[in-house]
């Protein structure tokens, strides 16, 4: 899914063409993260509303080139301040990236290494989905330089991944993983939990399956937004499917789920994050939810730079008209920071390391007091520790909520305050 920005106060859109020379030189100590965007899916899944374009024949030779172009015309913007960043990670995301041809992404992966500080550390990765993601693929990504992989598997049900329109069948999610693994690849795979007809035993029948049966290197666990643009919501307001799980079957399967991966020895990371050893990092899914820099390339790519946000053009045909005009394909927008906003930034950053920030670093601790209580005797969060006050497996289920209520508490508080 595309990634993009938004949040802070409003702007006027301007080209970033204006912007990108003088943003980036002001910004020289924060770590850069890229992001290249491929809006293109064999078909549209049930739940998804981010569907933008079919893949067709020849796609994957025009897109690639006119991302080399934007990476290209970024470099020559932005360039000479970029020499004095390190790049900490690299994000082909979809859309399905996995659609690409091998030549034509590893071509991507070659350019970008030559106009950008990429070093052995940075982390970079390819989003895809197991059909169409064929052994050669995965080797000549490699090859050129992709090492982690990122596969939105959803279920490795056969029954529930058909009704979402994912065709590949255990076994070949099986052989698939296996040969990313046997590529070195870090290797991730996402799952939803709270599909319609599916229970509590086939989410942890899920976890059993890829722990035992697969060398899978981190786990990623979504709930199911059931977006109202859908096939999938279409089809639940028709009745011809059930209704998802609702919020209390959708706690128990992530109760259950988060069980199953401690047994399996999988480290809880992030609040919807586990990793089995040390060489996944997950940086870019860390700082994508964060404040931190990311730089987008491709048609309808999100990202900011400080608090500059920047849009790509979300039809591919103003996109290709923006690159073949030298116009970097995206305009940009200023927000002025709100009230409260370096509160918020640590409660986003804290909360990506299954924290909130320690209590001296609140804004305002008597009020907050009754409001951590509550939380405590909920069972959401922990006692205080050094790093801050730890969330409980409930507290990372709540995060969202919790992260939104606390934004608007901070937002309050400095309002007061000014
Ligand atoms: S592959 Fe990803 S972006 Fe494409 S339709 Fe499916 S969920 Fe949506």
């Amino acid at each position: 899914m595309g990634h993009g920005g938004g949040g802070r106060g409003e702007g006027v859109a301007e080209s970033f063409a204006d912007w990108a020379p003088g943003i980036n030189s002001q910004r020289h100590d924060a770590p850069l993260n890229l992001y290249l965007h491929t809006p293109f899916c064999h078909h549209r899944c049930s739940f998804c509303p981010f569907f933008q374009n079919t893949t067709k024949p020849g796609f994957s030779e025009r897109y690639a080139e006119f991302l080399c172009r934007d990476l290209e015309q970024k470099a020559r913007w932005v360039g000479p301040s970029l020499t004095t960043r390190r790049i900490s990670s690299v994000f082909f995301g979809g859309g399905t990236p996995s659609d690409l041809e091998a030549g034509d992404l590893a071509r991507v992966l070659e350019t970008l290494k030559r106009l950008y500080p990429i070093d052995t550390e940075t982390e970079i990765t390819v989003e895809g989905r197991i059909w169409g993601f064929s052994k050669e693929k995965a080797a000549a990504w490699r090859a050129a330089g992709a090492n982690r992989i990122s596969i939105g598997l959803q279920s490795t049900n056969s029954r529930l991944r058909r009704s979402m329109g994912r065709l590949a069948d255990r076994g070949k999610i099986r052989r698939t993983l296996q040969h990313f693994v046997d590529l070195d690849f870090v290797t991730i795979v996402d799952l939803i939990y709270g599909l319609p007809n599916q229970d509590v035993a086939s989410v942890v029948e899920d976890v059993r399956f890829l722990a035992e049966e697969t060398g899978i290197d981190g786990l990623d666990l979504y709930a199911l937004k059931q977006f109202p643009n859908s096939p999938l919501a279409k089809a639940v307001e028709r009745g011809s499917i059930k209704s998802p799980a609702d919020i209390q079957l959708r706690a128990e399967m992530f109760t259950a789920a988060a069980e199953a991966l401690a047994q399996h020895g999988f480290e809880h990371f992030t609040p919807q994050h586990w990793r089995r050893g040390q060489r996944e990092r997950s940086i870019y899914n860390q700082l994508a939810k964060t404040s931190a820099d990311i730089l987008p390339f491709g048609s309808s790519a999100g990202g900011r730079l400080g608090n500059v946000q920047i849009s790509g053009f979300r039809t591919l045909e103003d996109y290709e008209n923006a690159i073949e005009a030298g116009e970097l394909g995206a305009h940009c927008i200023t927000r002025e920071a709100a009230p409260g906003q370096g509160f918020t930034d640590a409660i986003v950053a804290h909360i990506q390391r299954r924290m909130l920030p320690p209590l001296s670093q609140w804004p305002n601790r008597a009020a907050a007091t009754p409001l951590l209580n509550n939380w405590r005797e909920a069972g959401l969060i922990g006692a205080p520790c050094p790093d801050g006050l730890p969330l409980t497996p409930a507290g990372c289920f709540w995060f969202p909520h919790l992260q939104s209520l606390l934004t608007m508490w901070s937002t309050r508080i400095a309002s007061q305050a000014a």
